[in-house]
This record gives C-alpha cells, structure tokens and sequence, in this order.
C-alpha cells in the first residue's frame, strides 16, 4: 500500500502549513484532513481539508478538537464519493534538519488511538533569503517504525528496516519543506510510500522550464489536465496525453519579466527612453497586450536593423509594426504565428522570405 495525493491537496496542505508560519517566533502547528477513497492498492487523497477549529495551537503542539473533526469527517455525506483517510499536522522550526517530519512521542501516543490509518507529518522553515520557486522532489529513506514510548520524556521507540519509504521534499517563496506520510498500525506510526501526482507535474514542468509563476489564468485548464495525466493509475497511455497539454502550456507561457542584473546587459536597450529587455517568447495575446500600453517594440532584420513600434489597430483587430527608422508611417501586418516564432513574413506570388524579429519589452510593474 502506498498514499498517492491528487488534485491539489499537496499544494493546499502546504498552504495551511505556511499560513500558521507567519515567521518563526509566531509559527503554530497546523492541523487537517484529507478526503479521499481506499483502493485495494493505494490510499488516493483527493482534498484536504485544513481545520482552523481547534482546542490549542502553539509552535510544538496542536489539540484537535474530536467534535470538529468528527463533522469534518462525516464530509463523505457532503462529498458523495470521499471518505476520510488521513490528517496532517505540521512541524514549524527554526532550520531544517535531519529526521524533522518523524513522529513525536506524543504524536505516537495520540495518533494510534485515532481511526484515521494515515498520519502525514510537514515540517518546515523559514531558510532562504530570496523567494524560491515552488520545487517538489522525491526522496527515499530506510522504512522505520515508529512505537509509543511509555516514558513521556523520551523519544518513540524506534525500529529500522532493511527496506526503503519514498517522501516528499521541496521549496516555496522563503521555505524549505519536508513531508512524511505514517501507517496507524494501531501500535506504532510506520513509514509508508508518499507518492503525489503534483511532485510528478512539477518535475514535468521543471524538465521543459515552464514554471507556474510565469503562466496566465488560462493556462489552468491545461495544468489540471496535467496533473491529471501525471497520477499513477494514468500512468500507461499519458506520455500522449502529458505532451499535448504540455505543448499548449508552453504556447501560454509569459517571458518572464525580470529586473536586469549586470549580466544581463547584453539583452536590455533603451528606446525613447525607456530600458526594454528582449522578449525570448512572446505569445500574440501578450503581444497585443503590451502593444495597446506602447510597452513593445521590435528590431526587423532586413539588408538593416530596422527599429519598429509595435501597435494594434483596435478597429481592425491588427497587431502591425511601425517604422521607426525609415518611414515613419510606413507600417506591416502581423500575423500570430510570427510573433510566436519571431520573424516577419513577406508572401508575394513567386517568393516567401522571413526576417527575424527581436522583440524589445518594458518591464510590467503591478
Ligand atoms: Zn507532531
């Protein structure tokens, strides 16, 4: 048996955990359920469901309150096709360290006497100085157990197995996290295999450097689907499926916008004024965006450099450039395909010749 999460229940849990992380001096413990179904090989959970309801929350413990709980579980009445399998509770620190996502004692004592047969534990820390991009890995460790100690000021009674446990690790904005998920054995807390279809999305991504930060709202659709194909019972037949949405993902990426660094002189200009960075991709819906605020221009490269406003014709539904240089006045139509692909078309009856573009961009500040 393994426990697989689906949809976004990872990102949401992770969510709940950073939301109870303010900064470490006010850090408390964050607590929910997961919804989901039991299959005969895999626990599948399908939503979380963070509880702000509790007994008592502080930075090393939090108290559930048994009457919440038992409501929130009873969800299955709500969400016809879920039942619970799982809560979760997070471990704030100060770092990261070593074995930082095992069971406390008290987690041991409390737990085994839950009717939940699955225990994920978070732990995470405010580390980095610079926001970091949302990144999730997979790692293995030697399978323990993990038996309630009768002594309450000691550690849980642990055993190790020649065997190997698959968890999660990753990063988000200035946290770094760990994610563990436990057996109720109904005497110990046992490593069991984490596996989540968004740790194999993101790998998906990362591989083809999309990144979620840089996609608009309508990239979504395909990013669900995507997860979709990335869960392990659509694991046959989805290469197909993964390049497709992959593909149209891609097509919605934006250039991302960043604030030039001394390295990256050789790729920014000042036009009229403004300092413009070149615009690696560029999709025409952003093209047309950028046009209507005059924040785009282009280099044509014909026998010359020529430097070209981008515009849109609102009446006509155009995107065309401008000559800067040469006429002003003088314009050119512009298809989408050659925004994607960054060069100007010229068709004519015996000839059809192509003259790169460079797109030049003004950094959008929200
Ligand atoms: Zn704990």
């Amino acid at each position: 048996m393994h426990l697989e999460l689906t949809n976004q229940t990872l990102a949401t849990i992770l969510l709940d955990c950073m939301h109870h992380y303010p900064s470490y001096k006010k850090a408390k413990e964050a607590f929910g359920v997961i919804l989901g179904a039991t299959e005969p090989t895999s626990y599948i959970g399908e939503y979380s469901f963070p509880i702000g309801n509790v007994d008592f929350r502080a930075q090393d413990e939090v108290s559930p309150n048994k009457q919440i709980n038992q409501m929130i579980m009873n969800a299955r009445k709500l969400v016809a096709t879920s039942t619970s399998i799982a809560s979760y509770h997070s471990h704030p620190f100060d770092g990261a360290y070593v074995d930082w996502a095992r069971p406390s004692n008290e987690d041991c004592h409390y737990f085994i006497n839950e009717p939940l047969e699955i225990q994920l534990i978070v732990a995470l820390a405010q580390i980095y100085d610079e926001s970091k991009p949302y990144k999730l890995v997979y790692k293995k460790d030697s399978t323990k157990e993990f038996i309630p100690n009768d002594n309450m000021d000691a550690d849980p009674i642990e055993k190790t197995e020649s065997t190997e446990t698959q968890y999660i690790q990753g990063h988000f904005q200035n946290v770094a996290f760990e994610i563990r998920a436990y057996l109720n054995t109904e005497s110990s807390l046992k490593d069991i295999d984490l596996f989540s279809s968004e740790v194999e999305l993101n790998q998906t991504l990362w591989q083809h450097d999309v990144h979620l930060e840089q996609l608009p709202a309508e990239a979504m659709y395909s990013i669900r689907k995507l997860e979709y194909a990335h869960r392990q019972k659509s694991q046959k037949n989805a290469s197909d499926k993964i390049d497709y949405h992959l593909e149209k993902v891609k097509k919605l990426q934006i250039a991302n916008p960043i604030i030039p660094t001394e390295d990256d002189y050789h790729n920014i200009r000042f036009i009229n004024g403004l300092l413009l960075k070149e615009a690696t991709s560029l999709s025409y819906k952003q093209a047309i965006q950028l046009a209507r605020k005059g924040n785009i221009f282009a280099d044509l490269h014909e026998d010359s450099v020529v430097l070209c406003q981008v515009l849109f014709d609102e009446q006509a539904n155009v995107l065309f450039l401008e000559d800067l240089e040469k006429e002003v006045g003088s314009t050119i139509d512009l298809a989408d395909y050659m925004v994607e692909n960054g060069y100007f078309e010229e068709i004519s009856l015996c000839n059809i010749r192509k003259f790169p573009l460079t797109f030049w961009v003004l950094e959008d500040k929200k």
